[in-house]
């Protein structure tokens, strides 16, 4: 396994004050993944949670839980189920419309991407209220997925994202959390 300490792993996030918007620390995974053992410990830890939970395929969240997810499923030799921002999917999809602080989202998929009951285990960089993580998990489920775990490279436990998952059943990991 590539010997890079939790402690390590974290230093390799670069935070960005106030992007979006003023107030927010942006935790950019950016320098993250152009750190080659910083990518490989990560992506080795996630492989290693979502093979102990029987993962049948990766879901990663548009677009930054593409970058992990991908190398996870590639790493576990199985299949990778893309959740997609509105409109890119050159197919009928389902989707799923969720709400934000201010206004609303949607997530859309391909309906025919999963097996039913296949356990499906869901990757993204971070998670903060949890919105897109439990949006993502309803829709997986409406295609016939069985969704147990949520993985994530970052928490914000402040935020209760992580919370929310759990007492919705689920079982949650992140390799760092920040405050
Ligand atoms: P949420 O739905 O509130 O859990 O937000 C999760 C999504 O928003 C993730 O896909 C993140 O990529 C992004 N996000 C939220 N807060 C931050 C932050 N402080 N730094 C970087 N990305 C964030």
């Amino acid at each position: 396994p590539p010997h890079l300490s939790r402690e390590e792993l974290k230093a390799l996030v670069r935070t960005v004050p106030d992007f979006p918007h003023p107030g927010i620390q942006f935790r950019d995974i950016t320098t993250l993944i152009g750190h080659h053992q910083g990518m490989a410990a990560s992506v080795h830890h996630l492989a290693e949670l979502a093979d102990a939970a029987g993962a049948h395929k990766i879901a990663g969240m548009e677009a930054r839980g593409f970058i992990f997810g991908a190398a996870v499923a590639v790493k576990l030799g199985i299949g990778f189920v893309p959740v997609r921002k509105p409109g890119k999917l050159p197919i009928a999809t389902i989707g799923i419309d969720y709400a934000l602080e201010y206004g609303t989202d949607r997530l859309e998929m391909d309906p025919g991407a999963i097996e039913p009951g296949q356990k499906v285990v869901m990757v993204d960089d971070l998670i903060a209220t949890g919105g897109t993580a439990l949006a993502s998990a309803e829709l997986l489920r409406r295609a016939g997925a069985v969704i147990e775990q949520a993985l994530f490279v970052i928490d914000l436990p402040d935020l209760g994202g992580a919370a929310r998952l759990r007492d919705a059943g689920m079982d949650v990991h992140a390799l760092m959390e920040f405050d």
